[in-house]
């Protein structure tokens, strides 16, 4: 095989393993966001919890004024009947203070169906701030476990990418240039291997001279459809990279 088309598929080895780790680095901060957004659920559901709490005492406290409110007009109402002549207006007044009796009566029970209902809440609100404390240990956990991921993989990182600065230079500039061309413009490898009868790079079928030509190595051969290089590889004449 040609001297620089090694190179290139030494440096593309290199390349490719930096892109590798640019994407898995690419993922964690999505995975961590969707872990946070976890937490933030099981921080809701409480929040959901303690508002029917909340909304729960407010009704109890509404039915309690309207409880005292009916005591005061039964008060006022036995107060009124000494008062009154006819035995019509006290015969109607006795009415009165039989409505706001059932009337508290009512309210009363609406009072403790509120008091029974506060204790489901209560619970509710128990189950979900403990189910949130353990999602929230072990999703932190996981996220510590995320971030030390993508502290090792800066670190490949790094490493690969030195790699590729102390090889590069190894490569003619102008192929290097050609190379890291394509490579950009593709966004895929520059380098394809020939599978059966056409370029692995973008399926386009190969003419006899230009197969013939990359599998005596000599010079450099172009696909003239995607302009990579092409190489003949015995070895994996079915490899088909993207
Ligand atoms: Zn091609």
């Amino acid at each position: 095989m040609n001297d620089e088309l090694k190179k290139l598929l030494d440096l593309q080895e290199i390349d490719l393993g930096v892109e590798k780790l640019q994407k898995e680095l690419e993922l964690i901060p999505v995975q961590i966001d969707a872990l946070k957004a976890k937490i933030r659920e099981a921080l809701a559901a409480c929040d959901s919890e303690k508002q029917k709490l909340t909304q729960n005492q407010v009704e109890r406290k509404n039915k309690e004024l309207e409880a005292a409110s009916q005591d005061e007009t039964i008060a006022k109402h036995e107060k009124a009947l000494n008062s009154l002549k006819s035995n019509e207006a006290y015969k109607a007044m006795l009415g009165e203070i039989d409505l706001a009796r059932r009337t508290k009566n009512s309210i009363e029970d609406s009072i403790l169906t509120l008091m029974e209902e506060f204790d489901v809440h209560a619970k509710g609100l128990k189950a979900a701030e403990a189910e949130a404390k353990t999602s929230q240990g072990a999703i932190e956990k996981d996220i510590r476990a995320l971030e030390e991921k993508a502290a090792i993989l800066k670190g490949e990182l790094e490493v690969e990418l030195k790699k590729r600065e102390a090889f590069a230079p190894s490569v003619k500039a102008d192929l290097l240039s050609r190379y890291d061309f394509i490579r950009t413009k593709k966004k895929s490898r520059a380098i394809a291997p020939i599978a059966g009868e056409s370029c692995s790079g973008c399926n386009t079928n190969l003419t006899p001279s230009t197969i013939n030509e990359a599998r005596k190595g000599r010079d450099l051969v172009t696909c003239e459809s995607c302009s990579r290089i092409l190489y003949y590889s015995p070895a994996q004449p079915q490899a088909a990279p993207a």
